[in-house]
């Protein structure tokens, strides 16, 4: 594998392209706009320059990066890569119809993946015509620091295609966990009941936000749970807790809370608008 094409430039492709590049891989980058794309670009170099800065980075590799990245609107020339990893919005239907596109436009060899943190991969790769080269590739926010990434199997999924995967995963230094296709597959399942009490708990005025993240992480968390809605967006974690609890056939466990859905009404999905629990600007 040399070519990887990561669609969506958002939180997640942007980290993901990071990774892959610094790893050695050219990188396509695609989205809907221009502008969004080369948003995505400048955060991703500063992104680089400060891994140079911290010495974590090396420096003629950063270089050689900043020219292996390169960015495109067309989903047909997206497809032409050895590997695409899908980080579009969490929508089924969405990422349905970009699978379908990309199994048109992609040569017979290329595996694709998505991000999904929650939907079925075994839904998203019956779009296409090769269900034997889908998986499931969920990396984790930051994605260019975040080392776990679960690599997602179906019942098609190939050998051939669990081993590129997973070597692809490991040449950037991170660690693959296979997993069956199961709804929030290993670490949002876990995750689901740890953002569900903290909502019932604001909720139900035992505490505020910050009251409650200060606790959790005097417990050792890097993170609160509002702390870190806020760094994957409200509107993320809203639709993966849907999601989750809507493939689990509504078990209360894993139930959405009303707060969720007021920050999204309200646009207060996290850093990424400025303000969410926390305010940014
Ligand atoms: P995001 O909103 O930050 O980025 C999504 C990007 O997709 C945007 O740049 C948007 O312009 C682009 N996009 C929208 N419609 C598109 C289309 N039709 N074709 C191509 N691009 C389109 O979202 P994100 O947080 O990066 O999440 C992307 C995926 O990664 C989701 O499936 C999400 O569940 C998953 N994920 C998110 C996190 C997280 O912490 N945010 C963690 C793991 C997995």
């Amino acid at each position: 594998m040399n070519k990887i094409s990561v669609l969506g430039a958002g939180t997640m492709g942007r980290g993901i392209a990071q990774a892959s590049v610094l790893a050695g891989y050219e990188v396509v980058l695609f989205d809907i706009e221009q502008g969004l794309l080369d948003t995505s670009l400048r955060e991703m170099f500063a992104s680089i320059d400060q891994g140079v800065a911290r010495g974590k980075t090396d420096a003629a590799l950063a270089g050689w990066a900043k020219t292996a990245v390169s960015t495109t609107t067309s989903l047909a020339t997206a497809a032409q890569a050895d590997l695409v990893i899908e980080a579009v919005p969490e929508k089924l239907d969405l990422k349905r119809q970009i699978f379908a596109e990309l199994d048109a436009n992609a040569p017979a060899h290329t595996i694709l993946a998505s991000n999904t943190s929650s939907l079925s991969i075994s839904a998203i790769a019956a779009a296409t015509q090769r269900a034997d080269r889908v998986l499931g590739l969920h990396f984790f926010n930051p994605a260019h620091i975040m080392k776990l990434v679960e690599l997602v199997r179906t019942d098609d999924t190939s050998e051939e295609t669990a081993v590129s995967a997973a070597a692809y995963v490991e040449r950037m230094g991170k660690t693959a966990v296979f997993c069956q296709d199961t709804p929030a597959f290993i670490v949002n399942r876990v995750a689901r009941p740890f953002y569900g009490e903290a909502f019932r708990m604001l909720g139900e005025g035992i505490a505020d936000v910050a009251t409650i993240d200060k606790l959790i992480e005097s417990l050792g968390f890097r993170m609160g749970p509002f702390r870190l809605i806020d760094l994957i967006g409200c509107d993320v974690n809203l639709a993966v807790t849907q999601s989750t609890y809507s493939a689990y056939f509504q078990e209360p466990r894993y139930r959405p809370h009303f707060i969720q859905q007021r920050m999204v009404e309200s646009g207060r999905l996290g850093r990424k608008t400025g303000r969410g629990f926390y305010n940014y600007k």
